[in-house]
């Protein structure tokens, strides 16, 4: 949408007009927001003189604060017009409001709150809903989003189901230090996720796969970056590109047609020679013997999940969203195809009915828990993961460029001060333990890449569950049910797709064409 003319009366009166700023659904969004701030909030709070404050003394936080007190919006032939002289009373311009603003907009709920429920709650606040955010954890990002690898990695798209992954899966099948183990349990949703995985790995399905992810990469990718220049939320970002490197002629080599086909759907992606390599992250120096060459996709990125998830989190509070901590969901209540009310369980145990005018789900692993009651199949299986967090001891030997390691499937990423490697999956259920061997391995290969990166004091262990679809592809769009919407099963790639998918995720809410290709359900 092109930026739309609006026009500012300052507080010393004068008129200005403004083409280049914001899109005219940000700008009614936000003054929606200051809006409710006022007009909306229940009089018994505010008090009832709060009422009549009116937009006369609206006064737009951020960039405009200063200057502009915003009376009126205009949009080109002025489609939009909601200037104070349509209403010369305060009290019933707000009352007036009031109801075109329920009109409008909805009451949403956003059923969890990792990376996906948060940024859908940005997304949704911004186009001017009533928000509220469900977690069963006491704050936003504590579980996969909590300490993942870091990478926003959108040109290192290639789906764990691809043809070569049968032959790989009954290799590792047993082995312990497999990059993807599979262990097999007397789990039927585990059974039928494996059968489709097995339909996802054709050369054809690779192909689509492989194209939804990037495509859905590179928007959210510069959703992620706009965000940051409207907001200036800071992460402990890095953008300096993400290096994979490999240490077998093999897989260097099985590694150039997915290439090719990244690069075919505008992936910026560049094969590297061993000292390339090196020259990119000087850190790998000691390893030039063994590095068979690499890919370097300068446009990646990478920065801490979680600290973005937390400061996203409060931004969306401070622009009215409501957060249900320590809250779970522990049942729906549905008529016919709507779905009426959550039930809720609050720490001490008392459960209560929420109801909302529209629902999504993004709670990761276990939204396929809800398949029934949603009337429909959400093939999401949890894939265990690990990390280790490394303080930085030894800056000569630490790295700076976000790297993937071939061999053992591990990414690193350098959040400030800290060094975060990660990797490994396993498909086993839901069980969140940690298994100390798999992370000292980890720590073995670090010492072994990086000589003098750490003494091992101070490395923080975590484990995570990877909401993972048999394609890689995750679900965004409408559910059966109504009134329900989904954005859930990121699998891999859950950072890398958050905003893109929670910004297309409004889109679809508010009755819009995403400006993405991607295979949306139902919309
Ligand atoms: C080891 C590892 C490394 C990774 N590395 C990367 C990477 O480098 N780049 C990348 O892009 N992605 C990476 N990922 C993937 C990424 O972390 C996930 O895809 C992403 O965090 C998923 O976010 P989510 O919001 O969907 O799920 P979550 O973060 O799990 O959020 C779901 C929320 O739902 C809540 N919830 C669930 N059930 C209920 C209930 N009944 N009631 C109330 N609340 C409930 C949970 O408490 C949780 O907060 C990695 C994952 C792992 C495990």
């Amino acid at each position: 949408m092109t930026g739309c003319k609006v026009r500012y009366i300052t507080a010393e009166g004068a008129i200005s007009y403004d083409r280049s700023g914001p899109r005219i659904d940000q700008i009614i969004s936000r003054y929606w927001r200051a809006c409710g701030a006022y007009s909306l909030a229940p009089p018994k709070e505010q008090g009832l003189g709060a009422w009549r404050i009116g937009l006369e003394s609206l006064r737009y936080k951020g960039q405009w604060e200063r200057q502009h007190t915003i009376a009126g919006i205009h949009w080109f032939a002025g489609e939009v017009c909601l200037c104070r002289n349509l209403f010369p009373a305060a009290g019933a311009q707000c009352a007036v409001l009031g109801l075109i603003k329920k009109a409008l907009f909805m009451r949403i709920t956003v059923m969890g709150a990792g990376v996906t429920g948060i940024t859908t709650a940005w997304y949704l606040t911004q186009s001017g809903h009533d928000v509220t955010v469900i977690d069963r954890q006491p704050g936003a990002g504590l579980e996969t989003s909590f300490a993942n690898g870091g990478q926003v990695s959108v040109s290192h798209a290639e789906p764990w189901a691809n043809p070569s992954a049968p032959l790989k899966v009954l290799k590792w099948l047993g082995k312990e230090d497999s990059p993807l183990l599979f262990r097999i349990r007397p789990d039927l949703n585990q059974w039928l996720w494996g059968l489709s995985f097995l339909r996802e790995c054709t050369a054809a399905r690779t192909r689509n796969n492989i194209k939804q992810m990037v495509n859905l990469g590179m928007y959210s990718r510069s959703a992620l970056q706009a965000l940051r220049t409207d907001t200036g939320i800071a992460y402990n970002h890095t953008t300096k590109g993400i290096l994979h490197f490999y240490t077998s002629d093999k897989e260097f080599e099985g590694a150039q047609a997915p290439a090719a086909i990244m690069r075919e759907f505008g992936c910026e992606l560049d094969m590297k020679s061993p000292a390339e390599c090196v020259a990119i992250e000087p850190a790998l120096a000691s390893n030039l013997h063994r590095i068979v060459g690499g890919s370097m996709t300068p446009s990646d990125e990478s920065g801490d999940a979680h600290l973005f998830t937390q400061q996203l989190a409060r931004m969306c509070a401070d622009k009215g969203a409501q957060f249900l901590y320590d809250t779970r969901i522990v049942g729906f209540n549905k008529s016919g195809d709507e779905l009426q009310s959550l039930r809720l369980a609050s720490a001490d145990g008392v459960v209560t009915e929420h109801t909302a005018d529209a629902y999504v789900m993004c709670m990761g692993s276990f939204s396929s828990h809800w398949n029934k009651l949603l009337g429909q199949t959400l093939r999401i299986y949890p894939a265990k993961g690990y990390s280790v967090t490394l303080p930085v001891i030894n800056e000569e030997a630490s790295y700076n460029v976000s790297l993937t390691d071939d061999e053992y499937k591990l990414v690193f990423s350098r959040l400030g001060d800290r060094l975060r490697i990660a990797g490994t999956a396993e498909l086993n259920g839901y069980d969140t333990d940690l298994n100390l061997v798999r992370c000292e391995a980890i720590v073995k290969r670090v010492k072994d890449l990086f000589p003098g990166i750490t003494d091992g004091v101070g490395a923080r262990y975590w484990t995570g569950l990877r909401p993972t679809t048999p394609s890689n592809v995750p679900y965004i769009g409408r559910a059966k049910t109504r009134n329900v919407f989904l954005n859930t099963g990121h699998g891999t790639l859950g950072w890398t797709h958050s905003c893109g998918s929670a910004a297309a995720l409004a889109d679809i809410v508010n009755g819009k064409k995403p400006e993405v290709d991607f295979s949306f359900i139902n919309a």
